[in-house]
């Protein structure tokens, strides 16, 4: 390409989206590389939960809360449905229930509140919840269905913000002022790589320094319910998972209850996320398993056990209509990172499962510093 772009953004993930955005409202130039012509990876296999409500307390939760507002700024410009507001945590534990009063004498409670079963029953008629010892509320949470919702976000960026997105190239190089792709070189003054989970091909030692691996999540579509649930639903095994809960004191008790009584849940890093789509369809998952190079199989028996939990929650499951497999970024050291890796160009990468809940706010954050530009409003 003859034309120098101000902005290459490689990754058209939920990352490299954010980033572009960032630098179109930025008033720059944006060209997004991908090796695919379309998004495949974790930014379409995920429930598309904006996740506010038990993010980690000091970082992730304000992303997130930026983030939330940015999306519902995004999907009424880019025809985005929000398919589900806010998130229903109903638990079965005293220990659990500990843990969602903990929760809500934190600042992250604010607009939170705890019901007893009678009152979720009365505030969510429809959904058959079994009954709980007390239940979590929250207003904050945004639901899209994120293989509709990712392409959508690309096609408003090229149709809207003047965004261009490059034919399908692999990148293989990156240096100050240009992009050495499978297609032919792109220059560009300023370059952001969000490569996802690719820890081998773009700055494999940045990638090693921030000790990132994958994870490998299971998830189901179930069939239409005939009901309606009013908001996503989460369950205990959620409160060990999600540090905004998890880290707080009062859930030691109740990890050490869920390790003794479902121990094989946890040991697969189940937990209950279940969604409903437009469609009547439900969105669940999902399981954790960590490693450079997880095995890419489907297993029956951790199915078995989602659905376990979602009977546990929400009674009889209806019948798998769909089953994926996705892979994410991961680290046990930070949550997140951006860094300048030569003059010019930086690499950002979310490593945990919350990049769709917080890339928007981190690629505000990220692209304003390095450009060292105001973003301005969404027009
Ligand atoms: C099953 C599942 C459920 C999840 N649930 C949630 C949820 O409910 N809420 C939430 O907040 N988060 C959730 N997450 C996490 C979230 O999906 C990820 O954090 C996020 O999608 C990561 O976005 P990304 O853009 O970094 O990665 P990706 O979506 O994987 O995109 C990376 C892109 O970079 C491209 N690329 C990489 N290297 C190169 C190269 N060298 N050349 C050209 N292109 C390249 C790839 O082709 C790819 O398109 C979930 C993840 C999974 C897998």
């Amino acid at each position: 390409m003859d034309r120098v772009f101000d902005v290459a953004v490689i990754g058209r993930g939920i990352v490299g989206l954010a980033h572009a955005l960032a630098a179109a409202r930025a008033g720059k130039s944006v060209i997004v590389i991908d090796r695919t012509a379309r998004a495949t990876g974790a930014s379409i296999r995920n429930f598309g939960f904006v996740t506010v409500t038990g993010q980690e307390r000091h970082e992730m939760w304000p992303l997130a809360r930026r983030a939330r507002d940015i999306w519902a700024e995004v999907a009424p410009r880019a025809g985005i449905v929000i398919e589900q507001t806010g998130l229903a945590l109903p638990v079965r534990r005293p220990a659990a229930a500990a843990v969602l009063e903990a929760f809500l004498d934190t600042e992250m409670g604010e607009g939170c509140r705890l019901l007893t079963d009678a009152q979720l029953r009365a505030l969510d008629a429809e959904t058959p919840f079994t009954r709980c010892e007390a239940a979590l509320v929250s207003p904050h949470e945004l639901r899209v269905e994120a293989r509709d919702a990712v392409p959508k976000i690309a096609a408003w960026l090229e149709q809207s913000m003047g965004v261009t997105f490059a034919p399908p190239a692999t990148v293989i190089g990156c240096e100050s002022g240009r992009v050495i792709t499978s297609a032919g070189l792109v220059r560009a003054e300023a370059i952001f790589v969000c490569p996802g989970d690719d820890l081998t091909a773009l700055f494999p030692g940045v990638m090693a320094e921030h000790q990132v691996t994958r994870c490998k999540l299971q998830m189901l579509r179930l069939a239409a319910p005939g009901y309606r649930m009013a908001r996503p639903v989460m369950s205990d095994l959620g409160l060990a998972r999600y540090e905004g809960y998890a880290a707080l004191p009062e859930a030691a008790a109740l990890v050490a209850q869920l390790r003794a009584e479902q121990a094989e849940l946890v040991a697969a890093g189940v937990h209950l996320i279940a969604v409903q789509s437009a469609d009547g369809s439900l969105v669940v998952g999902d399981s954790h398993d960590y490693g450079d190079a997880p095995d890419p199989f489907h297993h029956d028996r951790i199915d078995a056990l989602i659905l376990d939990e979602f009977a546990a929650v929400l009674g009889a499951a209806p019948p798998v209509i769909e089953r994926w497999v996705g892979v994410y970024a991961a680290s046990p050291r930070q949550n997140w990172f951006s860094r300048e890796v030569t003059s010019g160009v930086h690499v950002t990468a979310v490593t945990c499962g919350a990049g769709m809940s917080t890339a928007f706010a981190i690629g505000e954050r990220v692209v304003g510093a390095a450009l060292n530009s105001a973003i301005k409003e969404i027009a």
